[in-house]
């Protein structure tokens, strides 16, 4: 079994439920007491978030880039970057480190493709949801035409994530706006919609709607436990 890395903190409330997948995952696919090998570091998110709403990425990619190495170091044999916005550094993290990253946005079309969807909505930071290192990937990379939210409905959601959900805390009122969203985006055209932020996952369910949800976190996490496990 092939060591996992993960740089988590962003925030720890979602790096928690990686950890509990990846665990869960392996001990269902292996049995008996089998557990994941894995190394994780995890920052201080008050420093990074910060650091992205100042428009500082150069710095959090120096920043995350340091932390990956120690991670390499620890003696990981790939690497996670448990949150979709910080992906927006992630190729200036692979030129300092010498082990793969499993991209997010990558494991996350992958999983559209075998579902035969070509047309996505994406949920998640306006960085996520604006930007080419992610909305832009999905489209130009795996020829998915991406539905985002109205400009104020992406403000609602990325300030959910930010002001309640990085903080642990699900409204009821917040997981009813969220769902209208998806609603709107599946009357786009949308024929499913990426969660991804890895907090959402904390507020929407599967069962609270009835178009398909990819759960970024899920996907992410049983992403890395198929790398640790494939000889
Ligand atoms: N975890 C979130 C994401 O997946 C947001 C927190 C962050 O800005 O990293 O994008």
């Amino acid at each position: 079994m092939k060591t996992i890395g993960l740089l988590g903190g962003m925030s720890w409330e979602s790096t928690a439920l990686y950890y509990e997948i990846i665990n869960k995952e392996i001990q269902s696919r292996l049995g008996s007491l089998h557990s994941a090998k894995v190394v994780m570091f995890s920052v201080d998110f008050e420093e990074i978030e910060r650091l992205q709403h100042s428009g500082n990425w150069d710095k959090l990619g120096e920043i995350l880039a340091k932390y990956a190495q120690n991670i390499e170091n620890a003696g990981a044999d790939f690497l996670l970057i448990c949150t979709n916005t910080m992906h927006k550094v992630a190729p200036q993290i692979e030129t300092l480190i010498d082990i793969p990253i499993v991209h997010i946005a990558d494991t996350t079309a992958k999983e559209l493709l075998k579902d035969g969807i070509k047309k996505i909505g994406l949920l998640g930071t306006a960085f996520t949801m604006e930007q080419e290192f992610y909305k832009g990937r999905l489209s130009k990379k795996f020829d998915l035409e991406v539905f985002t939210p109205s400009q104020e409905d992406r403000e609602l959601v990325h300030k959910v994530i930010y002001n309640e959900l990085c903080l642990g805390e699900c409204k009821e009122s917040s997981k009813q706006e969220y769902l209208r969203v998806i609603d709107k985006l599946s009357k786009k055209g949308a024929e499913g919609v990426i969660l991804g932020c890895t907090e959402i996952g904390l507020l929407i369910e599967q069962q609270d709607s009835n178009i398909k949800l990819y759960d970024t976190t899920s996907i992410h996490a049983k992403a890395a436990v198929d790398y640790a496990l494939d000889n």
